[in-house]
């Protein structure tokens, strides 16, 4: 699983070098089509900094939005071209184009320490179908291809795939950026090397989505914690009313056998916070998990689960977490989430390793304000669950094998 890292390699090497960087700057826009929040291009300056102040010519690649294979004005990487070159207080060179004699041009012109950004990988029909045709272009723009998306590692696109294997087969490296290999570190040492005790965290809205964590999770944790919608299937399968709680029935059995597996590691809430209606200005009810009526939904965990659930984390030397412990969106249903990220962010400062993953949690750390107080929280979602949950990542895969490690 180890991988060459741009890390390992010295600034003599990448001086005057045309490097291809693969970036996640996948931002949203807001209506006037700028960049409304900048945290994935910030994500991505470590890599992009040390490249150009090394001396090596940067071409880098993106995607943006879902276009259609074909270019589309309103997912266009140019409003991005700007935010990058203010983040990096440097300039950014733009061709609106991912293919052609312009974009040849243009690199052909890069000087030592320069930056060049090409159009949205995902107007070209050959990314997601990760045609070899499309890789080997892209793979005709560096001597190196360095891949920091970490977001879209669990997708196999020409700009991540396709374009590593083309460039190694042709006797160049493909490398793990800076933000990638501090996801590989953090996410994969929580799974081969935690220090123990080490908690899992799991929680949102649905289980089915993360079944294949929860038994990858289960035989290497020592408490695995459920919140959220998740856990009323789990409690359903304990034989208790949730009323007209979010649930999945057809999940019950497997919850269940789970239950049966885990044996005293799992451990799900003993009362719950209840509404009429998820609203942000319903009436909330703390209820034994026992205690849910009929005409009542689950939104939070209730106040002792926060107590167990703390405890349990500030005691924890590792702790990963996904999923928040309920609506929290809404602030009568925050109480959970909330208690959860600052027993986190206690166990941080204690001196334990706070892994964060999950675009909803992460806005949970967010509305908690303990963002800044985890150890690390992952850029990618679906790419963070695929990790966690042991499947092997195209992106990652395809990448140069590391030396002495
Ligand atoms: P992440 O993006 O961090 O992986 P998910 O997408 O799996 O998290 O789940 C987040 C969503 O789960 C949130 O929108 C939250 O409102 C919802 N959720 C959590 N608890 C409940 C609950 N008890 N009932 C309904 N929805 C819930
Ligand atoms: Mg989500």
């Amino acid at each position: 699983m180890a991988k060459a890292l741009l890390s390992d390699l010295s600034d003599a090497a990448l001086q005057g070098l045309r490097v291809l960087v693969r970036a996640d700057l996948n931002v949203p826009l807001d209506a006037a089509g700028e960049v409304s929040d900048d945290t994935r291009i910030r994500a991505s300056l470590p890599t992009l900094a040390r490249l150009t102040s090394a001396g090596a010519r940067v071409v880098l690649l993106s995607h943006l939005g879902r276009p259609k294979g074909v270019p589309d004005p309103a997912f266009s990487l140019a409003p991005v071209a700007r935010a990058l070159a203010a983040a990096l207080d440097a300039p950014v060179r733009f061709v609106p184009q991912l293919v052609g004699p312009s974009v040849d041009e243009a690199i052909r012109s890069l000087g030592d320490g320069e930056l060049l950004l090409l159009e949205n990988t995902r107007f070209d029909p050959g990314e997601t179908a990760n045609d070899p045709a499309l890789a080997e272009v892209l793979g005709g723009y560096g001597d190196l291809f360095v891949n920091d998306a970490f977001g879209t590692a669990h997708r196999a696109h020409a700009s991540t795939e396709g374009v590593a294997r083309h460039i190694r087969a042709g006797g160049g490296q493909a490398v793990a950026g800076l933000l990638l290999a501090r996801e590989l570190r953090f996410l994969g040492g929580a799974l081969s090397a935690p220090e123990r005790p080490f908690v899992a965290i799991l929680g949102g809205a649905k289980i089915s989505g993360k079944i294949d964590v929860v038994e990858a999770l289960l035989p290497r944790v020592d408490r695995l914690l459920i919140g959220g919608a998740m856990a009323n299937t789990f409690l359903l399968a304990l034989g208790f009313d949730v009323g007209r709680s979010l649930v999945e029935p057809d999940r019950v059995d497997m919850a269940r056998e789970l239950l049966e597996r885990a044996g005293e590691s799992l451990i799900l809430p003993v009362d719950v916070r209840v509404a009429d209606e998820i609203a942000p200005d319903a009436t909330v009810r703390v209820a034994a998990r026992g205690g849910v009526r009929p005409e009542e939904r689950i939104g939070d965990i209730g106040p002792d689960t926060e107590r167990l659930f703390a405890d349990e984390i500030r005691a924890a030397k590792t702790v990963l977490w996904n999923g928040p412990m309920g609506v929290f969106e809404m602030t009568p249903f925050r109480e959970g989430t909330v208690g959860v990220a600052r027993a986190a962010a206690d166990a941080s400062a204690a001196g334990a390793i706070t892994v964060l993953g999950g675009g909803d949690s992460a806005a949970a750390a967010e509305v908690a304000g303990v963002a800044d107080d985890l150890t690390h929280i992952s850029t990618g979602g679906g790419a963070s669950l695929e990790f966690l949950a042991g499947s092997p990542l195209p992106g990652i895969e395809a990448l140069s094998e590391g030396e002495n490690q």
